[in-house]
C-alpha cells in the first residue's frame, strides 16, 4: 500500500507560506553574480525599520519592494543587503534601516502582524517580507562568534555569518514551536493568554525542546500547560513564524483524558470547547463573542481542520 501524497499542502493556506521567490540557494555563494543582480535596475530592496516593514505609498496601494534610489535614500546599508530570492526575474534583497526617529513623508513602518490582517498587502508579498524580516533580524542579533566572541562577517549573500577567528560558520536560525489541538471526540482544548485580545481562544503552543520528537514535545506542552495527557499525534500543516524566527509545526493530538490542570503562568484561562461552539468561533458567530485566530494564523487552520472533520 503506498503511502498516500497530498495534492493540497495545507500549509499554503496559512500566512507567511505562499513565496514563490526562487532562492538560488545553490548559486548565492557566487559573489559576482550577486553583485551584478544587486546593480541590477530592476533591483527590489525590502528594508527593515528596526523589526517593522517599511512601506511607500497611501492607502490601498502600498508597497514594501523599493528600488535602489528609493532604498539608497532612506539610507538603508545595501552593501550589507540580503539575498532574498529572485521574483520572476527580478532579484530581490533585504536591509535593515539605521533607527531613526521618522521616515520622510511617503514612507510608513508598519507592524508584519497588522499587514497580515490588513488586508493591504497580497500573500505573496507577506511571504516574502517574513522571510526578510526573520533573516534581517538574526544578523542583527548575531553579530559575534556564538564559539569565540569575534564580530563575524556575513557571506553567501546574507545566509551565513563567518568568524574570521576561529573559521566557524554560523547559519540562520528556525525555532521550531509546536502548535496543537487536543481532542476527544467533538470537544477539544483550547486556551487563552492574557495577551490576546478579548474573547480569543487558541491552541496550546511551546518551543520543541532539545531531544525531543515534534510529538514528545506536543505530548510534554499540553501536559504542562493544560494538565491533559495526551497520546497519538498527527501532524497537519506548518507556518513561518518571523516573530522573530519560528517554525509553526500544527499538529492534532489525542486527549487521553478530562481533567484540566492550567498553567496559570501561561495561561489565563483553559478549557474544553464542543465542536460547534468552535464552529461559531471561526465565523464570529458565538453569542458570547468568544473568537478564535484569524485566518493567516496556523491555529485558525488546525481548529478549521478538525471542525470540518466532524
Ligand atoms: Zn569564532
Amino acid at each position: 500500500m503506498p503511502i498516500p501524497f497530498p495534492d493540497d499542502e495545507p500549509s499554503r493556506l496559512t500566512g507567511f507560506s505562499t513565496s514563490t521567490l526562487d532562492r538560488l540557494g545553490d548559486k548565492r555563494g557566487d559573489a559576482a553574480l550577486l553583485s551584478v543582480l544587486a546593480e541590477r535596475t530592476d533591483a527590489g530592496f525590502v528594508l527593515l525599520d528596526r523589526d517593522r516593514p517599511v512601506l511607500a505609498g497611501l492607502g490601498a496601494v502600498r508597497t514594501a519592494v523599493h528600488g535602489r534610489g528609493a532604498a539608497a535614500a532612506l539610507s538603508a546599508r545595501l552593501d550589507q543587503a540580503v539575498f532574498l530570492g529572485l521574483d520572476g526575474e527580478q532579484p530581490l534583497f533585504a536591509a535593515a534601516l539605521p533607527p531613526s526617529d521618522a521616515l520622510p513623508d511617503g514612507f510608513e513602518a508598519c507592524d508584519l502582524r497588522g499587514l497580515a490582517m490588513d488586508g493591504v498587502l497580497d500573500a505573496r508579498a507577506l511571504s516574502v517580507l517574513a522571510e526578510a524580516k526573520s533573516l534581517v533580524d538574526w544578523h542583527g542579533r548575531h553579530g559575534f562568534c556564538a564559539n569565540c566572541g569575534t564580530a563575524t562577517r556575513p557571506s553567501t549573500g546574507g545566509w551565513r555569518r563567518d568568524c574570521p577567528a576561529c573559521g566557524a560558520q554560523h547559519f540562520p536560525r528556525t525555532d521550531p514551536v509546536v502548535i496543537m489541538l487536543a481532542v476527544d471526540g467533538d470537544r477539544c482544548v483550547m486556551g487563552r493568554q492574557a495577551r490576546f485580545p478579548p474573547g480569543m481562544y487558541s491552541c496550546l503552543a511551546g518551543f520543541v525542546e532539545p531531544g525531543e520528537t515534534i510529538e514528545d514535545a506536543v505530548r510534554r506542552e499540553i501536559g504542562e500547560e493544560a494538565g491533559v495527557p495526551v497520546g497519538r499525534v498527527r501532524y497537519l500543516a506548518s507556518q513561518p513564524w518571523p516573530f522573530p524566527s519560528s517554525l509553526m509545526i500544527g499538529c492534532l493530538a489525542e486527549a487521553l483524558g478530562q481533567t484540566i490542570s492550567m498553567d496559570s503562568d501561561e495561561l489565563e484561562d483553559c478549557r474544553w470547547f464542543h465542536r460547534d461552539e468552535a464552529a461559531a468561533m471561526l465565523e464570529r458567530t458565538h453569542p458570547e463573542g468568544l473568537t478564535a485566530p484569524m485566518p493567516f494564523a496556523i491555529a485558525h487552520r488546525i481548529l478549521r481542520a478538525w471542525v470540518e472533520a466532524g
